[in-house]
């Protein structure tokens, strides 16, 4: 890394390009007077990264090593061919892939928001203490909210921690492919493997089971495997579109043992969550946007984490191939199609009451209402702060939307929440949020 960070310095390089070519790069091996670079990008960033990076490299190196070295890139696939001696995060990332796990999906890049917290925390006392504690563990929400990438999570923990035990987590798709490929041989052998692979591990993972509930024999096979499992206090952990007495096709004796363990759901995640993820995966991949244009994902992609990160992606393969910082503008217009045209939002104070009642999980009809108990009481003079300062409403009219509130009421309300706002720093920060919601730009 001091080769690399002196080829940054000695060339000027912008954080970007450095991230983007120089920071992935990983010494594959050293072989004789070879040096061979794993790339981890594409063909194209191979190409580019040889024709640009290639010289001032071998110049660094020769520099800070003090003899000279050819230096090879390759990619991962080569890599492989190669068949060199590994270094040892190449070869944990093999194991990970053999066991069917995306190594990204682990506990440390799982961003806990209120959407996940009860999910994610459950997900970790049982990778602590599998088969001891829920059992089954079933994880229910709707798509790409992060049930797949809790569930290698778990996997992962388990590998590292009770090395011992044998972990497997397969797709429904997997499971149903390989029983019906069991089936259709007609044989007992195949089948008794097919029961000898799943009914001798310590810990099943199985995911979006909605799928093999749906069909009769794959049901039953089910059953019987989560039966055996289950006696052996192996642990088993479930995950699904939809909790159990949602699913309609269900028997019932499989519906009472899915609700023996924990059940546990993932929600959407809310504006401070998605930020949070945003960020953090953009600091992952070195890529920097200004606060603005994370915003700007944030509110306008609300209900599918894949598709903020699909706009990240998209992004980020646009600074790669154009080399320049993105704006605004240039983002606007590349996510386009992903996020659909907004028209400019018009603050009003029918537009401010249902985002501060969204923040604060509250109905619009609590806001109305009389209840002058604090969690509503509060939410209802911040809305009629935030009208008060971001829209030309008279104070007659804030009150008349905040249901038939007079004038005076109004008054207190804005002055409360003015007083607060300089007094509490929790308070001002949560008026700023919601501001943001309600208007990004
Ligand atoms: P699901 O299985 O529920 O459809 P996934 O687990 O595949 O969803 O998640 C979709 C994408 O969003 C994945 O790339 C995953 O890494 C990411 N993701 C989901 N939840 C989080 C989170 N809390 N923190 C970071 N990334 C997340
Ligand atoms: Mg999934």
């Amino acid at each position: 890394s001091e080769i690399l960070l002196t080829v940054k310095r000695e060339h000027e390089l912008t954080d970007i390009s450095f991230n983007t070519w120089l920071k992935p790069l990983q010494i594959f091996s050293i072989q004789n007077n070879r040096i061979f670079v794993l790339v981890s990008s594409e063909q194209m960033g191979l190409t580019y990264i040889n024709k640009k990076y290639y010289l001032p490299l071998k110049v660094a190196v020769a520099e800070i090593i003090g003899m000279e070295y050819e230096i090879e890139f390759v990619l991962p696939e080569q890599a492989r061919k190669l068949k060199m001696p590994h270094p040892a995060r190449q070869a944990t990332t093999e194991e990970a892939e053999r066991s069917n796990l995306n190594p990204n999906y682990t506990f440390d890049t799982f961003v806990v928001g209120n959407n996940n917290r009860f999910a994610q925390s459950a997900s970790l006392a049982v990778a602590e203490s599998p088969g001891e504690i829920y059992n089954p563990l079933f994880l229910y929400g709707g798509v790409g909210l992060g049930k797949t990438h809790l569930m290698h999570s778990i996997a992962h923990f388990i590998q590292e921690n009770h090395p011992g035990m044998k972990v497997l987590y397969v797709s429904s798709e997997t499971f149903t492919n390989e029983l019906i490929e069991a089936i259709r041989n007609g044989n007992n052998t195949a089948m008794s493997r097919f029961r000898e692979k799943y009914r001798s591990i310590d810990v099943l993972l199985i995911d979006d089971v909605q799928f093999i509930i749906g069909k009769e024999s794959t049901q039953e096979e089910f059953f019987h495997t989560f039966n055996e499992l289950h006696v052996a206090k192996k642990q088993i952990i479930l995950s699904s579109d939809r909790p159990p007495k949602e699913m309609e096709t269900l028997e019932e004796r499989i519906r009472s043992r899915f609700e023996w363990g924990l059940l546990a759901d993932i929600g959407s995640p809310d504006y401070e969550t998605r930020m949070a993820i945003l960020k953090k995966k953009a600091e992952r991949d070195g890529f920097e946007l200004s606060d603005e244009i994370l915003n700007y994902i944030a509110v306008n992609i609300k209900s599918n984490i894949r598709e903020l990160e699909g706009a990240l992606n998209k992004l980020m393969a646009y600074v790669n191939l154009v080399q320049t910082e993105i704006t605004m503008e240039i983002a606007q217009k590349e996510l386009q199609n992903i996020i659909s045209p907004d028209k400019p939002r018009i603050v009003t104070p029918q537009l401010i009451m249902e985002v501060v009642a969204e923040h604060f999980g509250i109905s619009i009809e609590q806001i109305l209402s009389k209840s002058r108990s604090n969690d509503v009481a509060k939410p209802r003079q911040i809305a009629m702060y935030l009208c008060k300062n971001m829209t030309d409403a008279s104070l007659e009219a804030i009150g008349k939307v905040l249901g038939g509130r007079d004038h005076s009421t109004v008054v207190h309300g804005i002055k409360k929440v003015a007083e607060d706002v300089s007094a509490d720093e929790a308070v001002a920060k949560t008026v700023e949020t919601i501001k943001k919601k309600i208007n990004p730009n």
